[in-house]
């Protein structure tokens, strides 16, 4: 069996797993104890992972606060700042109709309190254009979201040029980076944004830790608040207590992407390649969602003509771990809100199955599960 469902979950590097262990066994102090040298050690390891984290997005380790995860890092980058909202009168919202839940329910529930929110949808290439986008902005645009890579269909959006034209106008941008971080690195260091979420079990690290980061540097921030109550833990941003092995274990995580993603991307697109060739030479009539000169190297979002992606997906659950849209939303099998919103008809959303992968991935693995899954598909389909 193969597992092509990175974009959800990517298993743990062994590197991060082995330092996770050493703090699980050395580090045994709450990182806010200030009265003993356990204290201080385990603040030793959240410092040092700060720092690792900060390497991989050329930022200072002072704009780095540890969450629980993207979702967490999204509700704090949108909830925490209503009162600067409130003061100012800005209580409207621009964002897109291919954000994850994370970020379209944060939004959402502002509507119902009274803030103003523009969605904004793709077209049929999964990319949102920069002018939709500017033209929504008014004088009490509080924040624009839009997500760097689309966890559905792997569409890098324009959030370079968006975020400099955002930057110019002085709206602030928060963006979803957490299908890129690791990946398109260079990339993510160039960005002109205030805030960015991701979580460290995109990019081989743990699940439950993420990070959202801050930018107080680069251009104007205002307060952001927590949006839960409680101690002073990162700087009052995230209260509660840091969870040292698992900071650890995303700074590995961000270390060993910052050492390697050049040979890991390679490595993503020769994969990439192999899945298209099987596809070409199985006979499957099939077509890729989404403009395929704007996707990342480690997903493909495919329609496979005649061939119900539920009816796939059951039948080949031995051979391969494969989605038909975010983990978060897919519950039932119910048809892709972000294909839906790039004008996919729902027929075609229905054949329609999410194929990611990364370094951990083999080559033979992949080419003998996804004949299999081809084959299997031929005969549904017939
Ligand atoms: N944003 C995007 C783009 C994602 O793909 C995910 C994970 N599916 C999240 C946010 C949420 O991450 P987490 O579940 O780790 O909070």
């Amino acid at each position: 069996s193969v597992y092509l469902d990175y974009n959800a979950s990517t298993p743990i590097d062994l590197r991060v797993l082995d330092a996770m262990v050493e703090v699980y066994k050395n580090n045994i102090g709450n990182a806010d104890s200030r009265t003993h040298n356990y204290g201080e050690s385990a603040r030793k390891v959240v410092e040092n992972s700060r720092k690792q984290v900060a390497s991989l997005l050329n930022i200072s380790p002072d704009e780095v606060f540890f969450t629980s995860g993207a979702t967490e890092s999204n509700n704090i980058a949108i909830q925490g700042l209503r009162e600067y909202a409130e003061k100012n009168n800005k209580k409207h919202i621009i964002t897109t109709a291919i954000e994850h839940k994370a970020v379209l329910e944060t939004v959402s529930h502002l509507q119902k309190e009274g803030y103003e929110v523009d969605i904004v949808s793709p077209d049929l290439s999964g990319r949102v254009s920069i002018d939709k986008i500017l033209d929504k902005v008014r004088d009490d645009t509080l924040l624009v979201s839009v997500m760097h890579v689309n966890n559905e269909t792997g569409i890098i959006q324009p959030v370079n040029e968006l975020g400099e034209a955002l930057q110019e106008r002085d709206v602030l941008f928060h963006t979803d980076a957490t299908q890129s971080c690791g990946k398109l690195v260079d990339e993510v260091r160039s960005l002109k944004y205030n805030m960015l979420s991701f979580s460290a079990h995109k990019l081989m690290g743990p699940q439950g830790v993420g990070i959202l980061v801050l930018r107080k540097k680069s251009f104007k921030l205002p307060p952001v608040n927590a949006i839960l109550y409680g101690g002073q833990q990162e700087h009052g941003i995230r209260p509660g207590t840091i969870p040292v092995a698992l900071t650890a274990g995303c700074g590995k995580a961000c270390e060993i992407a910052e050492n390697e993603y050049k040979k890991n991307n390679a490595y993503l697109h020769e994969i990439k390649e192999k899945i298209l060739n099987e596809l070409n030479v199985s006979g499957v009539e099939y077509h890729v969602n989404g403009d395929q000169k704007y996707c990342i190297d480690s997903t493909l979002n495919i329609c496979i003509d005649g061939v119900s992606s539920e009816a796939l997906m059951i039948s080949t659950k031995q051979y391969c771990g494969l989605a038909n849209g975010s983990a978060c939303t897919s519950k039932s099998y119910s048809p892709s809100y972000v294909l839906g919103a790039m004008g996919i008809s729902t027929s075609q959303i229905e054949n329609s199955i999410r194929v990611s992968w990364g370094p951990g991935t083999t080559m033979d693995d992949v080419i003998e599960n996804f004949r299999e899954l081809l084959k299997i598909a031929k005969q549904i389909r017939n």
